[in-house]
């Protein structure tokens, strides 16, 4: 009965860049059958699509909330979010904004942690936390989760992330500074690769003899670490980020 089925089922029309989003084969507008009550959230999740993907709900000219629940026979237009996403400002979707941007980072995305720390971003990570672990830390410090994993984005204590494309690291901190926005100048040599913790300055004269020979002749500018210990000077690798950073339009940093 062709009548009946209509009068179940919504139509579900992702933008663009959500559409890559569902499962293999599907494009286009989605029928979907409305057997039960569901909020618009729990429906979009349902085809693939994290709501932390998404930056706009629509029925007609109305612009709806995640608790939205559709009525059999409505159009409802999902959009994903526009770069650059501010996540410090209150939208509809999320009314409750980030105070400032920090991430916390997945382990399948690992590397992308040392890269945000090198550029100066506070960013949490730690091998072995479970998905309920780091939904936790975002929902608890209010940071931002960057993961390859739909599921975890998925989870409902997560507001903010984001389900990064690019495949190597470098292209993976592009990304993730374009999307949110984050355009410099940024803080090099701030904070401690290993452990997240902002560097101290410290005079080369204490730490002369943990120097290696070059490192004593050609820099005279050291921070520590108050965590590890470690000793941090300006290197090559971050002339080499900021030099690929730059070449991508991004402000100087110095
Ligand atoms: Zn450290």
């Amino acid at each position: 009965m062709p009548g009946e089925t209509t009068s179940q089922t919504i139509t579900i029309i992702l933008s663009e860049g959500l559409q890559e989003l569902l499962r293999p084969g599907k494009r286009g507008p989605v029928v979907y059958p409305m057997g039960r009550r569901a909020s618009i959230k729990d429906i979009v999740e349902s085809l693939g699509v994290p709501h932390t993907e998404i930056g706009a709900i629509r029925v007609e000219d109305r612009d709806l909330d995640f608790g939205f629940i559709p009525a059999p026979g409505q159009a409802v237009r999902v959009t994903g979010i526009e770069a650059p996403f501010e996540v410090t400002s209150p939208s509809l979707l999320r009314p409750e904004p980030i105070p400032v941007v920090r991430f916390v980072v997945d382990v399948n995305v690992g590397r992308l942690a040392a890269l945000l720390r090198l550029t100066g971003f506070d960013a949490a990570y730690e091998n072995g936390l479970s998905d309920s672990e780091i939904a936790e830390l975002a929902h608890r410090d209010q940071r931002i989760v960057l993961t390859k994993d739909r599921a975890l984005l998925k989870r409902s204590k997560i507001d903010y992330g984001r389900l990064v494309r690019a495949t190597y690291p470098d292209d993976q901190l592009l990304e993730t500074l374009q999307f949110f926005g984050l355009s410099g100048p940024f803080d090099f040599f701030s904070r401690c690769l290993r452990c997240n913790r902002k560097l101290q300055p410290i005079a080369k004269a204490d730490i002369l003899p943990r120097l290696e020979p070059k490192t004593k002749k050609y820099f005279n500018t050291f921070k520590t670490c108050p965590r590890c210990d470690r000793i941090y000077w300006r290197g090559s690798h971050c002339d080499a980020m900021e030099a690929r950073l730059k070449a991508a339009g991004f402000k100087d940093s110095f």
